[in-house]
């Protein structure tokens, strides 16, 4: 049987348990250990019946009390820690004004991609547009088109990633990756009437082992200009304005002392220069070499004779603008094309054209 000193004892135990709670949630846990469905008071308040009158009426006199009592205990406490949440609260959404602020993290255009407006922007200063077209190509746009006969050795399964169409023989292949942006200039005049201005930035894929100077992914920027009485003088022109502005500007890879960069400049003058080479689709075809612009012409580690290889160029080979249903009579043209990462590692110093695809924030933050 309980008796007034157990309950007076329960009480204590209680009320020390309702000043101990820090929070709502322990709090709560003590009204429902004491005065909950089967809490401990009122637990001694359910077998009141069982007791004699007297009993009855002096535990029950105390019980009550004391289920009163802790009620009360209970609310002020509840009050107490209402107010303190909400100042706990209050104090973790201030904002503290003596804090650094937050850094925000601006991205960037990947190397490839600025060299690639670069070269865009001065061709658009000249009146070119910009074309592009399919990276996944039809061998006749890739190759037939261009002038590039079956027997020729680019179109050899070690040089090109072919697209099989399921259960076809080998010879029927006629889906590539495009080999060059070379293709977007036949679907060009074959939409269009001369006179065409374009450059075709983009992708290529040949089926090459990466090494420092060779990617089975690259870019190309490839231009081509018909019009009426258009001359290799033109082309020439072209590409003389076109590497003054790009190159003829002192770059991050100055490997002479300044003085001999710009005597070298000074005393070349020349920009570019010609030799003569073979392309399939442009005769008379050429490579360009521009003057070096770690050095200015005077011959360093870069470039060795002062010159760098950077573009094929030549003049469209009548056969392709035959092809396309242009009269070669009437009209004639140029073009020429360059790669891209040759370009990015020779103007910044990059060792190993590898280091363009592999992500590295380290590497791509640098640009
Ligand atoms: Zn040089």
């Amino acid at each position: 049987m309980v008796t007034r000193v157990d309950l007076e004892n329960t009480y204590e135990k209680a009320k020390a348990a309702v000043a101990a709670a820090t929070s709502l949630q322990q709090l709560d846990q003590v009204r429902v250990e004491y005065l909950g469905k089967r809490g401990k008071i009122t637990s001694v308040l359910k077998t009141l019946g069982r007791l004699t009158p007297e009993e009855r009426k002096e535990i029950g006199q105390v019980a009550n009390k004391v289920r009163q009592n802790l009620e009360g205990d209970i609310k002020e406490k509840q009050e107490e820690l209402s107010s303190e949440e909400v100042i706990k609260r209050l104090a973790a959404e201030s904002v503290d004004i003596t804090l650094p602020g937050r850094e925000h993290v601006y991205g960037r255009r990947h190397l490839i991609s600025q060299v690639i407006k670069e070269i865009t922007d001065i061709f658009l200063g000249l009146g070119y547009k910009v074309a592009e077209g399919p990276e996944v190509e039809l061998d006749y746009y890739n190759f037939k088109a261009l002038n590039t006969p079956a027997d020729h050795p680019a179109r050899s399964l070690q040089d090109t990633f072919y697209i099989r169409k399921a259960g076809a023989h080998p010879a029927d292949n006629d889906i590539v990756l495009r080999t060059h942006t070379s293709p977007v200039q036949i679907r060009v005049m074959k939409s269009q009437k001369p006179p065409v201005y374009i450059i075709a930035p983009g992708r290529a894929f040949r089926r090459d082992v990466p090494d420092p100077t060779h990617s089975p992914m690259f870019h190309q920027v490839e231009g081509l200009a018909v019009d009426k009485g258009i001359t290799f003088g033109d082309l020439k022109g072209t590409l003389e304005e076109f590497s003054r502005q790009m190159f003829g500007r002192e770059s991050q890879v100055r490997v002479v002392a300044r003085e001999s960069f710009e005597a070298g400049i000074a005393e070349g003058g020349q920009q570019i220069r010609l030799r003569p080479h073979f392309f399939p689709f442009t005769e008379p075809s050429a490579e360009v070499d521009v003057r070096c612009f770690a050095c200015g012409g005077v011959g360093c580690r870069i470039c060795g004779s002062g010159w760098l290889e950077i573009l094929g160029a030549g003049m469209v080979d009548p056969n392709v603008l035959i092809e396309v249903g242009y009269n070669p009579e009437e009209v004639s043209g140029f073009a020429f094309g360059m790669g891209v990462e040759r370009i990015a590692m020779l103007l910044y110093g990059v060792p190993d054209i590898r280091m363009f695809f592999e992500n590295d924030l380290r590497f791509v933050k640098q640009f």
